[in-house]
């Protein structure tokens, strides 16, 4: 269950992606770091905002596409951003990278019902570490229903609907990004292979994690992250996984080039 956009900052936008037929769907769910903002004990600017555009739980969001819809990532505040954006049905969940804020709320769709978990090798067998009662032989009574399907870099289906995977790095650490028809969620990039590139052609949104301002090892910072926008060049990019350096949503859009938004969290788009 999708909402539709309500924040009137965004009706232009609304507005332009629901002039056509829409195809499609994306709520972000969290468009925060690993700590989320605010950030615990911290009285910056950003931390201290009443924006409600400025409290970022971390990075999820759900992909909606021929009345499919699929979680990426499941992090620590999944509960409450499915509570909130009152979706109730999850037809799979597709995971990038093992990392705390990407994988540990994955018991809370236990209530949703068997689930479908698809990620790399080694990301499920860490799950399978993290979550030892929901596996194997002897399941506690009442665990999550989780079944693993394992994928690398090639395309697969869920109920036909095609999902590409897009190698990236996270520093050295390679992870997955997902394309799923006219849409790229690409989460904790660092770099990019050129190689991959050709899978990211044509798109009408591009997610993309920027982190803050200044250089980071392993995320793109925000100039970073538009320049790899740019050079991918989907009609529309969204950037998420932010920190609290990023400062005020109020100021950023307004300093972003056109085409490029900082996304918030429940902000929905139509595609
Ligand atoms: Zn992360
Ligand atoms: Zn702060």
């Amino acid at each position: 269950m999708i909402n539709s956009i309500s924040d009137p900052d965004n009706l232009a936008l609304s507005a332009k992606h629901t002039s056509s037929p829409a195809q499609g769907a994306i709520t972000f769910l969290g468009t925060g770091t690993s700590t989320g903002v605010p950030q615990l004990g911290c009285s910056c600017p950003t931390c201290l905002s009443t924006d409600q555009r400025d409290k970022r739980l971390r990075t999820s969001a759900v992909i909606s596409v021929n009345n499919k819809s699929i979680l990426i990532d499941a992090g620590p505040d999944l509960r409450q951003q499915l509570i909130t954006n009152k979706t109730h049905k999850l037809d799979a969940i597709l995971l990038t990278h093992v990392h705390y804020d990407h994988v540990s709320g994955l018991d809370d769709v236990r209530p949703l019902g068997e689930m479908r978990i698809y990620g790399e090798r080694k990301v499920l067998d860490q799950i399978k570490r993290n979550m030892p009662y929901c596996f194997g032989k002897y399941k506690f009574p009442g665990v999550p229903n989780l079944d693993l399907f394992e994928i690398d870099e090639n395309e697969f289906t869920i109920d036909g609907l095609k999902i590409t995977p897009i190698r990236v790095m996270h520093a050295k650490l390679p992870i997955l990004g997902y394309r799923i028809g006219d849409i790229a969620y690409l989460t904790d990039v660092k770099t990019i292979d050129e190689n991959e590139f050709s899978k990211l052609k044509n798109l009408k949104i591009l997610v993309l994690s920027a982190l803050r301002r200044t250089e980071h090892f392993s995320h793109l910072s925000l100039s970073e992250a538009i320049k790899l926008s740019k050079k991918i060049g989907a009609n529309v990019t969204y950037f998420t996984h932010a920190s609290h350096e990023i400062g005020l949503q109020s100021e950023l859009d307004k300093e972003l080039p056109k085409n490029i938004h900082f996304a918030y969290d429940n902000l929905t788009i139509n595609f």
